[in-house]
């Protein structure tokens, strides 16, 4: 067998918890380093980019089900059996994990290009039409090094790149070779890597950061994000610049109004002068239209920059369904005719194992419907009616006595740079909010910080959609419109 041809497309690997703690501890760490193997199911989804592969799930040995021989993991049948039919109950792709020793590269032998052929072979008399992967994990000095590749159709793509909730230190050997550092930093992050280290930065500037949102809190995010040193941002935003956004849209200049300029579009505008080493792709678009997904599912982060309950859905959905680490940000004014009674801050934590926004309460469905509506619909009295009636809602107090005033840009600016600071928390590897949803009120004392987190609904589909991308049984839970624009890269 040979290994995987150069100009195959590229694999994208996503590893989450609690998954990717068992594998290292179970794999990577394991007592005889003979026995470190396991089976696993993953997702995946074809992008134009790459093929993304995501782990759903491990299947761990049992005692006597693996073993070593000739100085080889030697897997017994009724292991290869069990996992066949667990992976029959799904729609979701097998793969099989090993460990090579410390220090060495993980590189496949000939032994392990045996057995990747035989596995790939017997389990397509199973599951047939479904990805093989086959991965390698070892510890090279203070990394953990993932060697890999996926059959896909017949043909052998190579895992290039590797994306590891929380844990920057877990990076892709293509091929099993050790990977081009980046160039040296330049002298203006020299606080940052004082302040977090040079390896900091290298993980920076190999990142890529989504945002779904370029409004106030998007666009206070970007520059941070952009002038620490992220490699590479996907500005996601729908909207273009109306007069109201003035007042805290970072970036914007009068004459965006009556050019109708896309909100995205500012961003790259912004960052072309003041951070030019950052790549940005900028898109008119939303989630979950299918090209949008495709990029944010590629992202090492995502943030939700809205304030839309829709969108907070749909990011929740990709941070479980593709295992991309996701921070929502938002705030609002509570208060009418001049009197303000509270001035919020909330920054939410969705991780892969995270209960999603429904599960914690922080959805209306009727403000999600209203939020799905055509623009001109969004005002029409009638339509409001109509919409809470078929939601069963006679007095919802976000369509009457709407206790909230309109945001303004020192609370979108405050949700939003908070949020970038914990992104490069999570993507240097050196901190990590100590929070799952937090709320912070601008006019009470010390900011009256609270968390308010909360356990995931047994019968909610959240909990069972974790790393199943594509192949999750349940539909995404927000549809596309159909009077949204198709997507624009601007
Ligand atoms: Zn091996
Ligand atoms: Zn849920």
């Amino acid at each position: 067998m040979t290994g995987a041809s150069g100009g195959a497309r590229p694999v994208l690997l996503r590893l989450a918890q609690p998954d990717l703690g068992m594998l290292i501890e179970a794999v990577l760490d394991a007592p005889d380093p003979f026995e470190g193997g396991s089976f696993a199911l993953f997702g995946w989804r074809e992008t134009g980019a790459s093929t993304i592969v995501t782990l759903a799930r491990l299947i761990l040995p049992e005692a006597d089900e693996i073993g070593a021989g000739d100085g080889r993991v030697s897997i017994n049948h009724p292991y290869l059996r069990r996992v066949a039919q667990a992976a029959q109950a799904t729609r979701l792709a097998v793969g099989f994990i090993h460990s090579h020793p410390r220090g060495a590269a993980p590189k496949a032998s000939e032994t392990d290009d045996d057995m990747d052929s035989y596995l790939a072979n017997y389990l397509a008399d199973f599951c047939p039409d479904r990805p093989f992967v086959s991965l390698i994990l070892s510890r090279v000095e203070q990394e953990i090094a993932v060697g890999g590749r996926v059959q896909v159709d017949g043909e052998w793509r190579t895992v290039a790149r590797v994306a590891a909730e929380r844990r920057p230190d877990v990076v892709a050997w293509p091929g099993g070779d050790r990977p081009a550092l980046p160039p040296p930093p330049p002298e203006s992050v020299a606080r940052m890597t004082s302040a977090f280290g040079l390896e900091a930065y290298q993980r920076l500037a190999r990142s890529t950061v989504a945002l779904i949102g370029a409004g106030g809190t998007g666009s206070a995010a970007i520059p941070i994000l952009a002038r620490a040193g992220v490699g590479r941002l996907i500005v996601i935003d729908g909207d273009h610049v109306t007069v109201s956004n003035l007042e805290r849209l970072h970036g914007s200049r009068p004459s965006d109004v009556d050019a109708a300029t896309p909100k995205a579009l500012v961003a790259k505008r912004t960052l072309a002068e003041y951070a030019p080493h950052c790549e940005v792709e900028a898109v008119v678009g939303r989630l979950p239209q299918r090209d949008i997904v495709d990029l944010v599912a590629g992202a090492d982060l995502l943030m939700g920059c809205t304030d839309q309950h829709s969108s907070r859905i749909a990011v929740a959905d990709i941070a479980a369904r593709y295992l991309v680490p996701a921070i929502d940000c938002g705030g609002l004014i509570e208060g009418a005719d001049g009197v303000v009674t509270g001035q919020l801050v909330q920054i939410v934590r969705f991780l892969a194992a995270d209960p999603c926004p429904v599960c914690r309460g922080m959805i209306s469905p009727l403000r999600v419907a209203q939020e799905l509506l055509p623009a001109e619909a969004r005002l029409d009295p009638a339509r409001q009616v109509a919409l809470a009636t078929a939601a069963g809602v006679r007095h919802d107090p976000i369509l009457s006595a709407v206790p909230q005033i309109d945001t303004v840009g020192y609370i979108t600016t405050t949700a939003g740079t908070l949020a970038a600071g914990f992104a490069i928390g999570w993507l240097t590897g050196r901190f990590d909010p100590k929070f799952e949803r937090l709320q912070l009120d601008l006019v009470s004392p010390c900011l009256g910080a609270v968390d308010r987190p909360q356990a995931a609904k047994p019968d909610c589909p959240c909990a069972a959609s974790r790393g199943h991308a594509d192949q999750n049984a349940a539909a995404p839970p927000i549809a596309v419109p159909a009077h949204w624009p198709a997507v624009r890269f601007v």
